[in-house]
């Protein structure tokens, strides 16, 4: 499980996230919702500590990992970017191949080896000496998730990973997620496709102005929104 406690982050005297309590379960997928700026990339930045809170304390599996080496962490905990973060210089297969040897210390040979079995996975064996621009756009984001997967994460962050993508694209990105959702994978997805979030989530949370201010089931937060915030947003995006 992946637990966040009371976390506090503020840039100055803009305090972006107050006190955000999240609990997700191994092997479930929380969608993560609410209007820009509500600090919905600040909380999963906090999850593998590319932000470091000012206070609160991160568990994961039940023990602490506030203090632990990043590095560690980030190997257990993957994220994937809207802007998919690929080396552009480098093959589609280096792209996964390096942080392999890097990260895992893999030889070339193992690395080439699961790098390739992982491009399989997402249908793009077939591209592996190419550059990321000779690429959709769609399957760059496959490519970015192949290489989040190598690492052999045990939870994985999306944030809008198809939010940059052509409407065209889209499906074939969330569908991938929905799959690793389906296969014991932790998965925290900050989304604007509230057709993934109803469908694919275990639970939705809401944020607003720093706050998870509503969480539930999907069927709970869509069909019966409680606060007038999340009744308003609702009535903005549906
Ligand atoms: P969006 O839906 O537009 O992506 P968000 O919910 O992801 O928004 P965040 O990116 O978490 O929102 O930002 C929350 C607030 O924190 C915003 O007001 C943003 O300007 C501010 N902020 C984020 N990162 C920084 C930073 N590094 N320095 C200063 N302010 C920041
Ligand atoms: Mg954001």
């Amino acid at each position: 499980s992946v637990e966040l406690k009371d976390i506090h982050v503020s840039f100055g005297t803009l305090e972006v996230l107050r006190g955000v309590n999240l609990k997700v379960p191994s092997g479930s997928t929380t969608c993560v919702i609410g209007p820009s700026g509500s600090g919905k990339s600040t909380l999963l930045r906090c999850v593998n500590r590319l932000q470091e809170p000012d206070s609160g304390d991160l568990l994961l599996d039940g023990e602490s990992v506030i203090a632990s080496d990043p590095d560690a962490l980030r190997q257990r905990v993957g994220m994937v970017f809207q802007h998919f973060n690929l080396f552009g210089h480098r093959s589609v297969l280096d792209n996964i191949v390096l942080p392999l040897r890097s990260v895992r210390g893999l030889s070339k040979e193992d690395a080439a080896g699961v790098a390739r079995a992982r491009l399989a996975e997402v249908g793009l064996a077939d591209k592996a000496p190419y550059r990321p621009a000779a690429l959709s756009g769609g399957q760059q984001q496959r490519v970015a998730i192949a290489r989040a997967l190598a690492m052999e994460p045990e939870v994985m962050l999306f944030d809008e990973a198809t939010s940059a993508l052509d409407p065209e694209l889209v499906k074939g990105v969330l569908d991938l997620m929905a799959g690793l959702a389906s296969r014991g994978l932790t998965l925290i997805v900050v989304t604007h496709e509230m057709g993934f979030a109803r469908s694919v989530a275990d639970e939705v949370a809401f944020m607003d102005a720093g706050r998870i201010v509503e969480q539930g089931v999907p069927e709970q937060v869509f069909e019966a929104p409680a606060s007038p915030r999340l009744q308003q947003f609702l009535s903005q995006v549906l």
